[in-house]
């Protein structure tokens, strides 16, 4: 269980997540990426639409 930088919300992670996993809070839709999981660390995910620059 962690925080969900977004709402502040819970938000549990599966037993079989993974880092660079995208998970989505279950109280504010926003999408989540792992950023580690042991501790569990999540960031927003960046809402880019595939833009991945030049
Ligand atoms: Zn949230």
């Amino acid at each position: 269980m962690t925080v969900c930088p977004e709402c502040q919300g819970q938000v549990s992670l599966p037993d079989t997540a993974m880092a660079a996993e995208i998970v989505v809070c279950e109280d504010c839709s926003s999408e989540l990426e792992v950023v580690a999981v042991d501790p569990p660390v999540l960031a927003l995910a960046p809402e880019v639409e595939e833009d991945w620059g030049e």
